[in-house]
C-alpha cells in the first residue's frame, strides 16, 4: 500500500529533506583530492545530528556508516573508510538519509573531485537530467512508470544504461516503503500517483552496460565492466500539478 501523508507528516518530511540537503552542502564544502571517504561520512553524521535528526542508514540492515560513499565504478553502498582517499578525476557518489521526528529524507548526489574527464562530466550531466526528466512526470494523475520510462529514455538517448538491480522507493515513516520505482520500462503502467505520496526517485546510470556485481564485502555494488556509474536521488512530494523537491539543493529552490 502506498501511504498518503497528512499535512503534519508532510511538514516533518520537509524538515527531514532540508536536513539531508544541508548535509549535502556540508559534503560539497569538503570534497577535494586527499579527503578520505570516512571524513565525508563524519561530516554527514555531524551535520545530521546538529539538526536534531539521526542518520537513517547507520545500522540499517547492519550498514556500518551514516553515508554511502561510492567512487567511480562503484554504483551504490560504498562503505566509508579512512584508507580510501579521493583523487583528482574521481567521481564520488554520496547517498544520505536522515530521520527527523520519525520521518525520513533520502538523497544521493554525484560529485566531481578536482578535474574530471569530459566523459565523466557527460555521465553526471545525463544522470542528473534523467532524474529531472523523470520528476517532470511526477504529478497527481500520472502513472508510476511514466517516471521510470522518462528516466530510461533520457539515459539511453545518450548511449548510457540504467542499472536495473536497484530501484527507487516510497518513503516516510520507513526509509523504504511501497512502491518500488524502476528506472526503466514502458510508460503508463503501475499505480496512479496521488497528491500526498512521498517518493525517492533515484536513477543510477552506467557509461557501459547496465550490469552490476557485488564486491566481497557483500555491500558494495560495482559495474560488471568496470565503467563509471553515477547516481542522483531526490525525495519528492506528489502534488496536484507537479512535485515538490523535499531534498532540494540551494540552486534548485
Ligand atoms: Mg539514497
Ligand atoms: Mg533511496
Amino acid at each position: 500500500m502506498i501511504t498518503i501523508k497528512s499535512p503534519r507528516e508532510i511538514d516533518l518530511m520537509r524538515e527531514a529533506g532540508r536536513i539531508v540537503a544541508q548535509a549535502h552542502r556540508a559534503v560539497s564544502d569538503i570534497i577535494r583530492p586527499g579527503v578520505s571517504t570516512a571524513a565525508i561520512d563524519r561530516s554527514v553524521e555531524a551535520s545530521i545530528r546538529a539538526s536534531g535528526a539521526s542518520p537513517s542508514f547507520k545500522g540499517y540492515n547492519g550498514f556500518p556508516a551514516s553515508a554511502c560513499v561510492s567512487i567511480n565504478e562503484e554504483v551504490v553502498h560504498g562503505i566509508p573508510s579512512d584508507s580510501i582517499l579521493l583523487k583528482s578525476g574521481d567521481i564520488v557518489k554520496v547517498d544520505i538519509g536522515a530521520r527527523y521526528k520519525g520521518y525520513h529524507g533520502d538523497s544521493a548526489w554525484t560529485y566531481a573531485v578536482g578535474k574530471i574527464s569530459p566523459e565523466a562530466q557527460r555521465l553526471l550531466d545525463v544522470t542528473e537530467r534523467a532524474l529531472l526528466e523523470g520528476l517532470a512526470h511526477a504529478r497527481a494523475g500520472a502513472r508510476l512508470s511514466d517516471i521510470s520510462h522518462a528516466v530510461q529514455k533520457t539515459a539511453e538517448a545518450e548511449g548510457m544504461h540504467v542499472v536495473r538491480d536497484f530501484v527507487g522507493h516510497g518513503i516516510g515513516r520507513e526509509l523504504h516503503e511501497a512502491p518500488q520505482i524502476l528506472n526503466y520500462g514502458p510508460a503508463g503502467k503501475g499505480p496512479v500517483l496521488k497528491a500526498g505520496m512521498t517518493l525517492a526517485v533515484e536513477p543510477m546510470v552506467n557509461l557501459g552496460t547496465h550490469e552490476v556485481k557485488m564486491r566481497d564485502n557483500h555491500w558494495t555494488a560495482v559495474t560488471k565492466d568496470g565503467s563509471l556509474s553515477a547516481h542522483f536521488e531526490h525525495t519528492i512530494l506528489i502534488t496536484q500539478d507537479a512535485c515538490e523537491l523535499l531534498t532540494a539543493r540551494p540552486k534548485e529552490v
